[in-house]
């Protein structure tokens, strides 16, 4: 099978050395197997996303002599596809609507990163189920056409480890394939249970009001659209590889192979951040570094 990889930044700030190492690692990797590496512009922040951020993702990608094949997905671009998987979901009746004070959710629509407060699951605290009981009344108004008003919809963990070909199996294990390494040196076949799934990471948002979709479920769709078969990105979505693979089995698309990479961290040992201005690229290019200076300062 053909290798393809896909380097997937936000479009909220100046990429930095972190990016950096992830994008040449993959690109890296695809080169040395003959294969592809692939852009996608992760935009479903349409607060947080800016035009003139993508310009300078482009510049710098080429400025450090890496190069993809078109055409770039914008995950902007594909609410219908989102909807399509929700619908699909919501058939199976694995989706109930969330009221809960927003101060009470931690953000999903970027990627959780290392270090975010009060972190049990990928996504921050395991949702506790306040809502779950009100599915009933919640599910007609939920899909009105007014669809991007509909308020946060969440995965019933509970009931979407039960589906299809899992039902029959008790004990079934999830699994996926790493090549990298995770947090704790995790490589090799990864598998985790149902019950991991419920009390670790729990129920996720799958969609927020006014955006349609979540990180968790772009990811997965467009991952499979692009026909990506090993992901290459930084450790602090391991855990989140999860609930990457339970969507993957839901929505009946192929788990690709993983390799989560280490982070780069600045002096304190504090993951780089994207608001992290000092080790942008930009600020390097204007210091007049070059591309293989980046290269050596990130490892490569
Ligand atoms: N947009 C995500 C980020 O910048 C990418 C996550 C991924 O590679 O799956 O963190
Ligand atoms: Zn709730």
């Amino acid at each position: 099978m053909a290798f393809v990889t896909r380097f997937a930044p936000s479009p909220t700030g100046p990429l930095h050395l972190g990016h950096a190492y992830s994008a040449i690692l993959g690109f890296d990797m695809a080169m040395e197997e003959g294969g592809d590496w692939l852009l996608r512009i992760e935009d479903i922040d349409r607060s947080r996303a800016r035009k003139e951020w993508e310009q300078s993702i482009f510049d710098d990608l080429e400025w450090l002599g890496l190069w993809w094949s078109e055409p770039v997905m914008r995950q902007s671009e594909r609410g219908k596809e989102y909807q399509a998987a929700l619908e699909r979901l919501r058939g199976h009746e694995l989706l109930f609507g969330c009221r809960c004070p927003r101060a009470h959710i931690t953000s999903t629509l970027s990627a959780p990163q290392e270090g975010d407060p009060l972190v049990e699951g990928p996504d921050g605290p395991v949702y506790p189920g306040h809502c779950k009981p009100l599915r009933r009344d919640w599910s007609d108004h939920l899909w009105s056409p007014d669809y991007l008003n509909a308020p946060i919809l969440r995965l019933d963990m509970a009931e979407a480890t039960k589906l299809g070909e899992w039902r029959a199996m008790e004990g079934y294990v999830f699994e996926f394939r790493e090549t990298g390494q995770g947090p704790n040196g995790e490589h090799g076949l990864i598998a985790f249970t149902a019950d991991y799934l419920i009390r670790h990471i729990g129920d996720v948002v799958l969609a927020r009001r006014g955006m349609g979709t979540s990180y968790h479920l772009s990811v997965v769709i467009d991952d499979a659209a692009q026909g990506v078969t090993e992901v290459v990105r930084g450790q602090d979505l391991f855990e989140a590889t999860k609930i990457h693979v339970v969507l993957q089995h839901l929505l009946g698309l192929p788990t690709p192979v993983y390799h989560h990479h280490r982070l780069i961290r600045d002096d304190q040992g504090k993951r780089l951040a994207k608001r992290d201005d000092a080790r942008a690229i930009q600020k390097y290019r204007s210091e007049g570094a070059t591309p293989a200076d980046i290269r050596r300062m990130v490892g490569l």
